[in-house]
């Protein structure tokens, strides 16, 4: 089960708006565990608001780790009757229905009409990026990798074979450019490579993708969908895939490739990628 705390308040560093924002106590999947090949997961989007969100007033990002925390916001008390009431002072307020009113009463009116951080947007996190301080690379990345999956979503297939969205939700210059600097990011801290080979499928650059894939790297053969992301590169599909837990079995596809034979069949009790 998914919990959240009650939520704290912070002000937003750009419009000096209070925004409110739960902490997540508890996180369940609810048994969905189907991922896409680019990394993106359905339960992505709600684990990320643990780390940013959109100020709801003016969309600056802002960064969980960097607000001050002014207080937390409870809720509201339930208004009591007068009879409730008389009876509460009478008896010491043995259920606590007076000093709930003045906890809530002592809550700066502000608060109380703050509203909850959105979910980033596409052209939040273009701006946002603007912004970052340099070098950040790890945030530069966090924003990156978002875009980039929502940018994929018209290449994103359902396991039915249709697109998750059917326009684009950027030009196809600044996807690509998006990507290409994360390749570089990668490239600048020598890691990330099962990611660089997929980004690199996604642009269409198969050889790229497949000598990144045959590297070597201890990376590539610890990964669950590089061998996948290989019979792909090998097959010239650029799309984003979507699969289950499928897992490693890089040596299998590595060697019936390097043999001329056909791939394995995965139907022996291993969950199959679905495609189209
Ligand atoms: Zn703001």
């Amino acid at each position: 089960m998914t919990r959240f705390s009650v939520p704290d308040v912070h002000k937003c560093p750009a419009c000096h708006g209070y925004v409110l924002w739960p902490n997540m106590k508890s996180f369940s999947t609810f048994g969905i565990e189907t991922t896409w090949s680019d990394g993106a997961s359905p339960m992505g989007g709600m684990l990320d608001q643990s780390t940013a969100r959109a100020c709801p007033k003016c969309r600056a990002v802002l960064w969980k780790k960097d607000l001050e925390v002014l207080g937390t916001l409870i809720s509201a008390p339930r208004p009591i009757g007068n009879l409730t009431r008389k009876l509460a002072v009478w008896f010491g307020d043995k259920y606590g229905y007076l000093r709930a009113e003045d906890e809530w009463a002592a809550i700066p009116a502000a608060w109380k009409e703050a509203e909850h951080g959105d979910r980033l947007e596409y052209t939040d996190m273009q701006r946002a990026l603007l912004f970052i301080r340099e070098p950040d690379r790890d945030r530069e990345m966090f924003l990156r990798r978002r875009i980039w999956w929502k940018t994929n979503d018209h290449i994103r297939r359902h396991p039915d074979g249709s697109p998750v969205t059917v326009e684009p939700v950027a030009p196809e210059l600044e996807r690509q450019a998006n990507m290409l600097r994360m390749i570089e990011l990668h490239e600048l801290a020598c890691s990330g490579y099962a990611e660089r080979a997929e980004l690199l499928r996604n642009l269409g650059l198969f050889e790229d993708a497949i000598r990144v894939l045959k590297s070597g790297a201890s990376e590539i053969r610890s990964s669950s969908t590089a061998a996948w992301t290989l019979r792909w590169a090998k097959a010239g599909d650029a799309d984003v895939r979507t699969f289950t837990n499928v897992p490693t079995v890089w040596s299998e596809v590595e060697e019936a490739m390097a043999d001329g034979h056909a791939v394995p069949n995965y139907d022996r009790g291993v969950p199959q990628p679905k495609h189209v």
